[in-house]
């Protein structure tokens, strides 16, 4: 790629940990985790613990994300947490996690309104997209990723497209999953690299180029070092392994290492 790029290496700790259990793990991973120059750690904790762990974390080590947002700003939506409210708490927020698409029916017209509501609210989106197993097999993996990227960033316009983020995860790689299977470094480049031709085409190649894509699926301390090396990638997005203080803290030194071979 050239010029040395910034490592996010982001933990979705879904829906785990008390309160109380989420700032002590937070105390426990400061004490761990150093990051280093050029490396973003995010931690995206239950909406529960947003608050309180904002108050504790050093924001210059960790930055918060939630896990979720709603589209709208205000208003009478029974159990929804906005943007608008959460706006100073997080500086990021996953959108579109394969999740919340198949478990809670989100669809291409809710990520769009996310990621825009995210952007109003001066909160990075970090916009998650892949495809399901069946959709692979089918040979609908690109129709796939275009689809939810170009849905997602439907009303972004091109001078805040440098305040946005994707992951790349393909369903059957993340490990909740029954029958998960790790993702070849060939079908992640792959996959990245369609990410960038089709923000190119909406955007220009200078965008496209600039735009940080992230790879989740069964990351741990033994793959993650291949998949922060394959071209393209600009960190990862971990699920179970972003639950385990000593598989967090190697995975850092891991970005740590590839960030200097990129000097
Ligand atoms: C995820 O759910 O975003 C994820 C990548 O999970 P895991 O790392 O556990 O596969």
């Amino acid at each position: 790629m050239g010029d040395v790029r910034k490592i996010y290496i982001v933990g979705n700790w879904k829906m785990n940990f008390t309160p109380g259990e989420a700032s002590l793990y937070l105390h426990k991973l400061s004490k761990k985790v150093t990051p280093g120059k050029d490396i973003q750690i995010i931690v995206a904790p239950s909406m529960i613990s947003l608050q309180t762990l904002s108050l504790q974390v050093n924001r210059r080590e960790f930055k918060l994300a939630a896990q979720n947002i709603n589209g709208r700003d205000f208003g009478a939506f029974t159990g929804e947490v906005s943007a608008a409210q959460l706006r100073g708490i997080v500086d990021y927020a996953l959108v579109g996690h394969s999740e919340r698409r198949y478990l809670f029916y989100e669809h291409d017209k809710i990520t769009r309104e996310k990621v825009a509501a995210a952007l109003r609210n001066r909160i990075v989106p970090i916009l998650c997209i892949g495809e399901t197993l069946n959709e692979r097999e089918n040979g609908e993996t690109d129709m796939v990723i275009r689809d939810q990227l170009i849905g997602g960033l439907s009303e972004v316009v091109k001078e805040d497209m440098d305040k946005v983020i994707v992951a790349y995860e393909p369903v059957w790689a993340i490990s909740s999953n029954k029958d998960a299977k790790l993702a070849t470094p060939d079908e992640v480049e792959d996959a990245v690299r369609q990410v960038r031709k089709h923000v190119a085409e909406v955007y220009g190649e200078k965008v496209a180029e600039a735009l940080p894509v992230l790879y989740g699926g069964s990351i741990n301390n033994s793959n993650a070092g291949t998949y922060l090396r394959i071209e393209g990638v600009d960190g990862l997005l971990m699920g179970g392994a972003s639950l385990i203080a000593d598989e967090f803290s190697s995975i850092v030194d891991i970005a740590k290492e590839v960030r200097d071979e990129r000097d």
